[in-house]
């Protein structure tokens, strides 16, 4: 059984002390591939996961601008990004997207900064990869279009908005939330979703599933979330396995 972690932190300082046993943890849990998100501390640096990229032949790597950070952005940034996406382990775009919660970055320029980075991934045929928090219109609305498809990372929805994600071609790429016992809509959620538009993911070093939650999550985890997804789904972990590697490859190795 091999896994791909799609949405990992692993530049984040809390790996500072073990980033190659973390790795180690993971290809030897079967996580053989991971997808390092490179939003890092936000621009000027936006080769965070470039840089363990290239370090290491298991991980890929994304670019962007967090919402969080979209008001750093400068013209300097968007053209940086355009030519960092021709990188060769570069496979999407993200995280990008709404972040209403927080609300570190005024709306207004949040909406600029997606949209900017939306023409940018598909001028560069890249999929996105996208965060949303409490800000679900207004992302739908802006993505107009998603010619290259798109990953609805840490998806926490219930059934009714994973129809609507799913509707505008969006994957949904299932967390450590899904192991949490009160997520039952979303359970319902990823029991819906179509085999071919699943995905999983840690977002580690945050939101760590059961039996490992309230710790730091770490790559080898995504395997609990699977499971999981497996159980919900009336299926194997084996098949699940497939299914998402299936899935991501179709999705950012095309
Ligand atoms: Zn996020
Ligand atoms: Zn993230």
């Amino acid at each position: 059984m091999t896994l791909v972690d799609t949405h990992c932190h692993l530049d984040d300082p809390k790996f500072d002390h073990d980033r190659e046993q973390a790795l180690e943890r993971a290809l030897a849990a079967g996580v053989t591939r991971l997808m390092a998100i490179g939003t890092g501390n936000g621009p000027p640096d936006l080769e965070a996961a470039i840089r363990l990229a290239e370090r290491y032949p298991a991980m890929y790597a994304t670019i962007g601008v967090h919402p969080h950070d979209a008001s750093e952005a400068t013209g300097d940034t968007f053209a940086r990004l355009r030519d960092l996406a021709a990188h060769p382990k570069v496979l999407a775009f993200g995280e990008i997207g709404l972040d209403y919660h927080y609300d570190f970055s005024p709306r207004d320029v949040q909406r600029a900064v997606f949209e900017r980075q939306l023409a940018l991934a598909a001028e560069a045929r890249k999929p996105i990869v996208i965060h949303t928090r409490e800000a679900w219109e207004d992302t739908l609305a802006g993505v107009t279009s998603l010619p290259y498809g798109g990953i609805m990372h840490c998806f926490t929805g219930d059934a009714a908005q994973a129809r609507q994600a799913l509707d505008r071609g969006f994957h949904l790429s299932f967390g450590g939330v899904l192991t949490f016992p009160k997520a039952e809509a979303l359970r319902e959620a990823a029991r819906i979703a179509p085999d071919d538009r699943i995905l999983v993911e840690t977002d580690c070093p945050y939101l760590a599933p059961v039996p490992h939650r309230g710790k730091r999550n770490e790559p080898a985890f995504v395997v609990e979330t699977a499971r999981r997804l497996a159980e919900v789904r009336g299926t194997t972990p084996e098949n699940i396995a497939q299914l998402t590697t299936r899935n991501f490859e179709a999705l950012c190795l095309r």
